[in-house]
């Protein structure tokens, strides 16, 4: 073990091994040796379907790239499923629900998540790199955030299968039969536990379809559902377009379909499926208010306005991209966030020490971009810290907007990046208000020293989630939604369950 003076990663850039100072990145006070985060992620050059247990090509032999968006490079080729690859997924799914996994004891079932959720730590570090690799996300939150996130998720649900009858004390539950689930990029490993562990649990069957832009996740706990002896068809992962996730949507087997991913997506489908008996569950989109009163720990507010927009980089449908900061404090809050996202590293996200790594897509840059554009040109006043992004790859740096009003679309429309917008409150009212004059409703936050003004402020603002004094904190036993066009249905804890069984 080297001493901590004897830490190359400790010296200034100019002096680290005789090297040339590299050009001067974002957070540039000293520059790091590589982290060793770069184990072998064990990628597959050509990722086919996983239909009933096995691997197979998609029925149209095509494929399509996913790329590393941290440097525009090919990571594998992904099969792109039709409607006949669907249906196959489908009618697997339903014979192992009605043969196998629809009969078993809820305890039979748990030992099968449990060793998933066992499987996936194993395998955890090369999980994260590989997330990191696919979506551009740095490896600090894949490897701390995610992967563990997406255990835990296994481990809670394993939890439940055998206490069903706790579910709604005084009635059965049963399960539906086989769900169809669409996920979108920003939590590509999360996302797919969160909706298949407690589908699972109740002892659903499932067709999955992950985003385009990161499918290898998917296809990797597919390799882990292999290890795990789960039954063939209990899970079926099928990759592609929008046109594939309509054909798992639509499809006449899905007793229930599950949607997360925008709000016009989600209209969509939920005008496709009108005047079906389908279940529905949709989370879409979020503008969320991350509001802060005068009496807020303001050093404490302003690490969690950075951890609810940058983190991710603002990839998050709960994402707190709206501040209201009470006018008194307005200023200093300003100052200090500037000064606080100065020092945010953006950059490589494998490295450790990235803060801020790549955009998912070259499609969602030019859209972050197309916004950012539209809040300058209807007059709101920019601020971006200083420094070189690197040369290839989606990046995009942190953005901070003041002067904004409620009618600027940067404080309407979900941009789904690295950019705040910043108004100013000042009574409890005004706030409430303010942040309730959107069309979506998916989270909160409110920083006040009064834990009668949270109370007051959790009854009043119109959100799935409030966090107070803290953000972005998710945790498998709570539950996790929205209102108004952030979608409806419940994800986590006792209540998610609900959504994946019917009472008897
Ligand atoms: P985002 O804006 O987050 O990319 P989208 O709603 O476009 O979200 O995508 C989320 C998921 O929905 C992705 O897996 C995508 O392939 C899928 N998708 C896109 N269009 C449709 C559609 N018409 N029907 C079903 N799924 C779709």
């Amino acid at each position: 073990m080297p001493t901590l003076t004897e830490k190359k990663s400790i010296r200034p850039a100019s002096r680290a091994q005789g090297r040339p100072a590299p050009e001067l990145i974002f957070g540039d006070l000293w520059e790091y040796d590589p982290a060793p985060e770069t184990a072998d992620p064990k990628l597959k050059a050509r990722y086919d379907l996983f239909i009933d247990g096995r691997f197979v090509a998609p029925k149209s032999g095509q494929y399509f790239d996913s790329i590393n968006p941290a440097n525009e490079t090919r990571l594998a080729k992904i099969a792109q499923a039709n409607a006949a690859d669907v249906d196959a997924a489908y009618r697997a799914a339903q014979n192992a629900y009605t043969k196998v996994w629809g009969k078993l004891p809820g305890r039979e079932r748990a030992k099968y998540i449990y060793r998933i959720a066992r499987l996936l730590q194993d395998r955890a570090r090369e999980f994260a790199v590989a997330e990191t690799l696919d979506g551009g996300k740095p490896i600090k939150e894949s490897r701390d955030f995610d992967v563990p996130m997406a255990a835990a998720h296994f481990f809670y649900h394993a939890g439940w299968a055998d206490k069903l009858d706790y579910v709604a004390p005084g009635r059965r539950v049963a399960p539906l039969g086989v769900v169809g689930q669409v996920i979108p990029w920003n939590f590509p490993l999360l996302m797919l536990a969160w909706k298949l562990a407690p589908a699972l649990a109740l002892g659903n069957c499932v067709v999955i379809k992950p985003a385009e832009t990161t499918s290898i996740t998917a296809l990797k706990l597919a390799e882990i559902f292999q290890d795990a002896g789960l039954p063939p068809g209990v899970v079926n992962i099928v990759t592609g377009f929008g046109d594939t996730g309509a054909a798992v949507m639509g499809h006449p087997i899905a007793a229930k379909v599950a949607f997360t991913g925008s709000t016009e997506v989600g209209k969509i489908i939920m005008r496709s499926l009108a005047g079906t008996d389908k279940k529905m569950t949709m989370e879409l989109g979020g503008k969320a208010a991350n509001i802060v009163f005068a009496d807020a720990p303001i050093d404490q507010a302003v690490e969690g306005i950075v951890n609810g927009i940058f983190f991710n980089q603002g990839h998050v449908c709960c994402a707190g991209s709206r501040l209201l900061v009470q006018e008194s404090v307005a200023a200093e809050v300003l100052a200090k966030l500037k000064n606080r996202i100065k020092v945010l590293r953006v950059g490589d996200p494998l490295d450790k020490n990235t803060d801020i790594g790549a955009i998912n897509s070259a499609e969602q840059l030019a859209t972050i971009k197309r916004l950012v554009a539209a809040g300058v040109k209807e007059g709101a006043t920019l601020y971006q810290p200083p420094g070189v992004l690197p040369a290839k790859g989606y990046y995009f740096r942190p953005t901070v907007f003041s002067n904004v009003s409620m009618s600027h679309r940067i404080a309407r429309e979900e941009i789904f990046g690295p950019v705040l917008s910043v108004l100013t409150f000042r009574t409890v009212d005004e706030a409430v208000e303010k942040a309730n004059n959107t069309a979506y409703g998916l989270s909160a936050g409110v920083w006040t020293d009064k834990g009668s003004r949270i109370l007051k402020m959790s009854t009043e603002l119109k959100a799935g989630v409030v966090w107070a004094n803290t953000y972005n904190k998710f945790d498998p036993t709570s539950p996790f939604g929205g209102y108004k066009e952030s979608g409806f249905g419940r994800e986590g804890g006792r209540q998610g369950l609900l959504d994946y069984c019917q009472l008897a």
